[in-house]
């Protein structure tokens, strides 16, 4: 980005956008290089603003909501990184057991909101770090539930700045998959839940998270799990049958705890994880002839190229 590019964006997103900023503290690896910018919008017409610029000078952009499944390489990312902020990381609970929520909430607030107006459906997301958006896009799921089965309406903004609302017959969700336009922004998802009391749902987060700290490393830096689970199996089953647990590349370790989740020590680089994952691949490949697929994103330039 040149200097007027970068003043324009500036005074777009009212002063709500940083240069040169570590993708290592937007993610929860905790690895990866500068982005070139990263951008706050605080409103829909902000956000609209934003792309619409962006589209227009072919300046690359990303949007990122806690970094929960993301690999940034260890370049950085060239462009602009985006993270809904304001009105669009709050929640509107309506009657009838709606609620419209920003793409950029936290599943932690979501839940939190749910305890409190005894709405259930989404107790499966607790302990899952990610946003309302990312879960979406990931159609994030565990323990036999997926986020988008709860959504029935969206509002997502395309390069050229456009809002575009859809029904749920118009969104095609798969395995961690929500198939959208490239470029597409999504800016608010309303759910449609259940009503319980309140304590109910409480204790269901409860035995979720319970669930979730016995089976993974969560206290430790990752992007949860690695790669999908094949059809009929389980990544993690057949990383630990390669015998790779516990295996090391600098500071990243394939986790003992989980096979399918690589944790940063301390001090692991994206390269580390890298050579990490394509070990997996490989052994998994050669003792049950099996491809996985990754599902943590990687995105950004390898180390050494040179950011615009
Ligand atoms: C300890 C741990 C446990 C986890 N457990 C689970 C689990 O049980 N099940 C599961 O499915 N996942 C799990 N994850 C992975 C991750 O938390 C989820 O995929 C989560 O939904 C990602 O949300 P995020 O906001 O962090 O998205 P990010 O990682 O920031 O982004 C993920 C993808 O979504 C896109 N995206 C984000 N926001 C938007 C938006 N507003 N519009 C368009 N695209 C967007 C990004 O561009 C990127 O491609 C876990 C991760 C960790 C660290």
């Amino acid at each position: 980005m040149d200097a007027r590019q970068k003043t324009e964006l500036f005074q777009i997103a009212g002063g709500r956008v940083r240069f040169h900023v570590p993708m290592s503290r937007y993610t929860t690896f905790r690895v990866g290089g500068d982005a070139e910018a990263l951008c706050q919008p605080a409103d829909m017409e902000c956000l609209c603003r934003a792309l619409a610029f962006l589209t227009r000078e072919g300046i690359p952009y990303l949007a990122v909501g806690r970094g929960s499944n993301l690999l940034v390489r260890d370049g950085g990312i060239r462009g602009v990184v985006i993270l809904l902020s304001g009105e669009l990381a709050r929640a509107e609970w309506k009657p009838g057991g709606r609620v419209l929520a920003g793409a950029g909430l936290s599943l932690a607030d979501l839940l939190t909101g749910c305890k409190q107006m005894g709405l259930s459906g989404l107790e499966f997301l607790a302990g899952i770090p990610g946003t309302v958006g990312g879960a979406a896009a990931m159609n994030a799921g565990a323990f036999g539930s997926e986020t988008g089965a709860w959504i029935e309406e969206m509002r997502a903004v395309d390069p050229r700045g456009h809002v575009h609302a859809y029904d749920r017959s118009q969104l095609r969700f798969s395995y961690r998959r929500l198939d959208m336009e490239t470029g597409s922004v999504i800016a608010q998802a309303g759910f449609r839940l259940t009503s319980d009391a309140p304590e109910r749902v409480a204790e269901r987060i409860g035995k979720y998270l319970k669930r979730r700290k016995a089976l993974q490393p969560i206290a430790e830096a990752s992007a949860g799990s690695v790669f999908k689970n094949p059809p009929h199996d389980y990544a993690g089953r057949l990383i630990e049958q390669a015998g790779l647990k516990g295996t090391r590349v600098g500071g990243a370790m394939i986790s003992r705890r989980h096979a399918n989740f690589i944790v940063n020590t301390g001090g692991a680089t994206a390269a580390d994880i890298l050579t990490l994952m394509e070990a997996a691949k490989e052994a998994v490949m050669q003792t049950a002839g099996i491809a996985l697929e990754l599902e943590v994103r990687v995105v950004g330039d390898p180390a050494g190229t040179d950011p615009a």
